[in-house]
């Protein structure tokens, strides 16, 4: 064995050198080199999580320097958060129905947590409900306001109807597919270039059989906020109720369900530093709206099952978070994302940012790089230590190009050749600079393989 390697560690696997090189029984070979390509395995997607977050491997954190651009995806647990949430997963494990010392300990937490999150919205605690997270709060509003209020349209023998957009999340579009395969009635309104909804077009599209608006506050890919205000309006003369879609724009943006007069609202924690599989609906008081699950007493038994007491105080605490932050973080995530923009547009020939005429969430940015594929570049650019994304990364791995880019006009060779960055709280000016490297760089490379592009360059 080279004892003068053993105990260094590899960089790029993180394992300890000469252990498994020489010497050993056979045996014990077998199952240190299994283990090794257990561990390799896991390097790559350990290598894709922040740095901060490899307290084991510090040099291979050192040594990667990964770059993290795609906050829209998902974002880390903001350390105070994490703190928050630690004391519920052991010492204050209680269940939040117990009426004993430990339950009740969790109940105040869960309680305080429902307070910090209705702060945020200008709502009443009790006008939130928690839940696993935007997917499951979507679902919740759109077939639970559905099955309040069909039976009175259907007995007029109507189509109740649905107003929603193209460029919704998979959340909402899949819901509404599935009523209206129940029956339902949907109109999918058009978005113009910058993926924003004329408020007139709602008003146009109201019917007396409507029973729900759902439009998203800001989109995920583009960035883009729509006039909820004046749609809300609209809802509110029609007496329509109105869900909007927050998972982009909670954190980001002010968001107040009095002042855009909502009934209903989507939230997802991990959008906004609080950890996955957490999130909340805001209910309006008096609002119609079906139960979607039927278990036990929690939450009224409006949304029953144990409640995930470390993930609501996470979700509680980011919230707070947010609330304290979220001009102060805006203003410099907005610098960095027009420094980033300006930069490669200015670097990139051909290069075009969407949605830019439109108010958009302070950290997107969403730039077709014509001739190249999407998907082509985010892998050159994980090679480079930087993490961006095609469109959504819950639909990243489809081979159509972007529902939403499609909707706002782009052909689908340019969707396909769009990439959005989504910059957060930890990107710093540096991180900027070296993406203003990395991106034309392999935006070069890649366009020199690519045939098409070199033959419309040459035409
Ligand atoms: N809505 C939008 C706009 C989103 O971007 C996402 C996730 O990317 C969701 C809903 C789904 O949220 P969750 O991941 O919490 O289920």
């Amino acid at each position: 064995m080279t004892e003068g390697k053993k105990g260094k560690r590899n960089l790029r696997t993180g394992l300890k050198t000469g252990h498994y090189k020489r010497g050993g029984r056979p045996a014990s070979l077998l199952r240190r080199a299994g283990r090794r390509r257990a561990l390799q395995r896991q390097e790559g997607s350990r290598a894709r999580v922040a740095r901060n977050s490899l307290p084991f491997y510090p040099e291979l954190a050192m040594a990667i320097k990964r770059i993290y651009l795609d906050y829209n995806a998902t974002t880390p647990v903001e350390p105070s958060v994490l703190e928050a949430m630690l004391p519920y997963f052991s010492g204050d494990f209680g269940n939040a129905s117990s009426i004993h010392t430990f339950g009740q300990r969790a109940r105040a937490a869960v309680e305080t947590a429902r307070e910090q999150v209705a702060a945020l919205l200008n709502a009443r605690p009790q006008e939130i409900v928690f839940t696993s997270g935007g997917t499951e709060s979507d679902n919740h509003a759109i077939f639970g306001v559905f099955a309040s209020a069909a039976p009175a349209v259907t007995s007029s023998a109507a189509i109740p109807h649905i107003i929603t957009s193209p460029i919704e999340h998979e959340a909402v579009l899949n819901t509404c597919q599935a009523l209206e395969k129940q029956g339902a009635a949907v109109s999918y309104l058009p978005v113009d270039r910058a993926g924003l909804i004329d408020p007139e077009a709602v008003r146009q599209a109201i019917r007396p059989e409507t029973v729900l608006i759902t439009l998203m506050h800001a989109n995920n890919e583009l960035g883009t906020v729509q006039p909820l205000e004046e749609i809300g309006r609209i809802a509110a003369e029609a007496d329509v109720y109105f869900h909007t879609d927050a998972v982009q724009s909670v954190g980001k943006i002010p968001v107040d369900v009095k002042a855009l007069q909502l009934d209903l609202l989507s939230l997802s924690g991990h959008k906004f530093y609080a950890p996955k599989g957490v999130g909340a609906l805001f209910i309006k008081g008096g609002t119609r709206v079906r139960q979607f699950l039927y278990g036990g007493h929690h939450q009224h038994g409006f949304r029953p099952g144990t409640e995930n007491v470390p993930g609501i105080v996470g979700l509680g605490k980011a919230a707070e978070l947010a609330r304290l932050s979220l001009q102060s973080d805006a203003a410099r995530i907005a610098a960095l994302r027009d420094r980033l923009e300006q930069g490669l547009l200015a670097r990139v020939p051909d290069a075009q940012a969407n949605a830019v005429s439109a108010p958009r969430t302070p950290n997107t940015s969403n730039i077709t790089f014509p001739g190249i594929e999407g998907e082509a570049l985010i892998i050159a650019l994980d090679l480079k230590g930087l993490a961006c994304s095609t469109g959504a990364a819950c639909s990243s791995g489809a081979v159509e190009p972007s529902h939403v880019l499609t909707a706002i006009g782009l052909s689908a060779p340019d969707a396909r050749a769009t990439i959005r960055f989504s910059l957060g709280r930890h990107t710093t000016e540096s991180e900027i600079d070296a993406a203003l490297e990395i991106v034309p760089a392999a935006v070069v490379q890649l366009r020199q393989l690519s045939p098409t592009y070199r033959r419309e360059v040459s035409a």
